[in-house]
C-alpha cells in the first residue's frame, strides 16, 4: 500500500504554492493523498513566520497533530522552520525541519529514492500538484532583498532568486493549454524580477517589444507581456509588487496587455514619512500617492488595494493619523490590515513595541471603517453595468460566487437547475451586477 500524505497550511499564497510543489514532490516519489491528517503518515505543515497569530496557531496545532496520530512523521517547512528558537520550542513533535529551498533533497530525509535531479532554480522548478483546476498561482522567485525592518521574510525565505522566464513561460503555457483561466504570478517583490530573454519568445507571437533586448536580460514588464501573449483564454494577475520599483514600464504593460487584470495590490504600509523611512521601505507618502495616481491616470477601471501596519514601534497618534489621511485620500479598495507583532531577528525587534494591542486594535478598527465606506462608494459604481466574472464556485445558500478582473466579490443568484450551475465554475460569465454592499457585488448572468 502507498504511503500518504497530508498538508496543511497556515500562510499566505506563497505558501499555498509552495505546498502545491511539495504535494507534486511527493507524489512523484510514491506518496499518496490522505483524506484525513489524523491518518496520514506523512504530514507537512507549511508555516507563516510574518505574524505572531499565525506563528501562535503553529505551536497549537503541532503537538495536536502528534497526539492524535502518534505515529506520524511532521515535517514543519515556511517561515519558521528555520528559526532555532521555533527548533527548540517543537523539537519534541517535528521529525524533519525544511526550510522550502530544501525540497529537493527531501527524499534523502525520508530514506527514499530521489529520483529526478535539480534545476537552477531549485525548488520552484519542481513539477507542482495545483490545487485549482481554474486558476492557479506560478511562483516567478522566491527570497526577498529589501529588509524591510519589520519583516522576516529575507531572514526565513533567504535573498532574491528567480525563476528563468523560460520556465515560467513553459508552466504558463502548458496551464493555459489545460483551460486554466487564472493565472497568478507570485513572488515576495515580483518586480524585481530580471531573467535572461527566454528562447520561448519565438513560439509566441510577440507583438511587443522587449525592452532590454540590448542587455539580453528581461525585467518583469517583458515578462507579463511575453505571458499575455500565450494563445488562449485566461487572465493574469501578480503580486506582490513594491512601490518603490513600480515602474511607468509596469504600469504601461498593465494597461496595454489585454489577459493582465486591472488590479494593482500595492503594500503601502504606512502614511507617515518618519515611520516609513524607519520600516526601511525607501519611499514617502507623496510619492506612494502620486505612483496611484499615475497608475489611476494610465489603467482604467483599475482597482488599488494594499498592505498596512498598525502600532509599529513608536507611532504615535499623530503619526498614525496621516495613514488615516492616506487612506482618504486614495480611497483603496481593499487593506490587509495587520497589527504590528515584533519578528525575530529583524531589526525593529530591537525597537519597543510601545503601543498597546488595545491600541492596535483601535487602529486598525479605525482604518477598517475608512475601507468599508470607500469600498462601497467604489463598489456602487459598478451597478447596472456588465462585468465579466471568473466563477470559483457554488455557496452555501446555493449561489455562484466568483471575482471581476478588478478583484470584486461578486455573488450572483440563481435559483433553479444545480447541474448546469455546477458546470459554470471555472469558466468566466458576463453578469449584470444589480447590487453593492460593502465588499462585493451581488448581479445575474446575462444571458
Ligand atoms: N513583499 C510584500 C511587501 O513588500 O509588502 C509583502 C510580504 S509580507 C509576507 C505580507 C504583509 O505582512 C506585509 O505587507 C506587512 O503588511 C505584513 N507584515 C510583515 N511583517 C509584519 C510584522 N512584523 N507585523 C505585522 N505585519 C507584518
Ligand atoms: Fe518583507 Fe519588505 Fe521583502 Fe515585502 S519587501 S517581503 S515586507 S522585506
Amino acid at each position: 500500500m502507498k504511503k500518504t500524505y497530508y498538508i496543511t497550511i497556515i500562510g499566505c499564497q506563497m505558501n499555498k504554492s509552495d505546498s502545491e510543489r511539495i504535494a507534486g514532490y511527493l507524489e512523484e516519489r510514491g506518496y499518496a493523498l490522505s483524506d484525513s491528517r489524523d491518518k496520514a503518515d506523512l504530514v507537512v505543515v507549511t508555516t507563516c513566520g510574518v505574524r505572531q497569530s499565525a506563528e501562535d496557531r503553529v505551536y497549537g496545532l503541532i503537538p495536536k497533530i502528534k497526539k492524535t496520530n502518534p505515529k506520524v512523521k511532521i515535517i514543519l517547512t515556511g517561515c519558521l522552520s528555520s528559526r532555532k528558537d521555533v527548533r527548540g520550542r517543537l523539537k519534541k513533535y517535528v521529525d524533519i525541519w525544511m526550510p522550502i529551498t530544501e525540497l529537493e533533497s527531501l527524499a534523502d530525509k525520508l530514506g527514499i529514492e530521489n529520483g529526478k535531479s535539480s534545476s537552477l532554480s531549485g525548488y520552484l522548478a519542481i513539477n507542482p500538484k495545483y490545487n485549482s483546476k481554474f486558476s492557479a498561482f506560478v511562483p516567478i522567485g522566491n527570497g526577498c532583498d529589501n529588509f524591510c525592518s519589520y519583516c522576516v521574510v529575507p531572514y526565513a525565505r533567504g535573498r532574491e532568486v528567480y525563476r528563468d522566464a523560460d520556465e515560467i513561460l513553459k508552466e504558463v503555457e502548458g496551464l493555459v493549454g489545460k483551460g486554466y483561466r487564472e493565472i497568478i504570478l507570485i513572488a515576495q517583490n515580483v518586480n524585481s524580477y530580471q531573467s535572461k530573454i527566454p528562447n520561448f519568445k519565438f513560439q509566441i507571437p510577440n507583438k511587443f517589444k522587449i525592452q532590454n533586448s540590448k542587455s539580453k536580460i528581461i525585467n518583469f514588464p517583458d515578462l507579463l507581456k511575453l505571458a499575455n501573449d500565450i494563445p488562449g483564454d485566461f487572465w493574469i494577475r501578480f503580486s506582490t509588487s513594491h512601490p518603490k520599483d513600480m515602474s511607468d514600464d509596469l504600469i504601461s504593460a498593465v494597461a496595454e496587455c489585454e489577459n493582465v487584470c486591472e488590479h494593482i495590490h500595492l503594500p503601502v504600509q504606512a502614511g507617515d514619512n518618519e515611520i516609513l523611512r524607519r520600516m526601511n521601505r525607501k519611499y514617502t507618502a507623496e510619492y506612494y500617492a502620486g505612483l496611484i495616481k499615475k497608475i489611476r491616470r494610465k489603467i482604467e477601471g483599475v482597482c488599488v488595494t494594499t498592505d498596512v501596519i498598525v502600532g509599529f514601534p513608536g507611532e504615535t497618534e499623530e503619526q498614525f493619523n496621516k495613514t488615516v489621511d492616506l487612506f482618504k485620500q486614495i480611497k483603496f479598495y481593499l487593506a490587509y490590515v495587520s497589527q504590528y507583532s515584533p519578528r525575530y531577528g529583524t531589526a525593529s525587534a530591537k525597537m519597543e513595541d510601545d503601543t498597546p494591542k488595545e491600541e492596535k486594535k483601535r487602529r486598525e478598527d479605525v482604518l477598517m471603517d475608512i475601507l468599508r465606506k470607500t469600498a462601497f462608494e467604489e463598489n456602487k459604481k459598478y451597478i447596472g453595468k456588465n462585468a465579466e466574472v471568473l466563477i470559483e464556485g457554488i455557496n452555501r445558500k446555493g449561489e455562484l460566487f466568483g471575482k471581476t478582473r478588478t478583484f470584486k466579490n461578486v455573488k450572483i443568484r440563481i435559483g433553479h437547475n444545480k447541474l448546469r450551475v455546477t458546470n459554470l465554475v471555472g469558466k468566466f460569465i458576463n453578469v449584470q451586477i444589480n447590487k453593492a454592499e460593502g465588499f462585493g457585488l451581488e448581479g445575474e448572468v446575462v444571458k
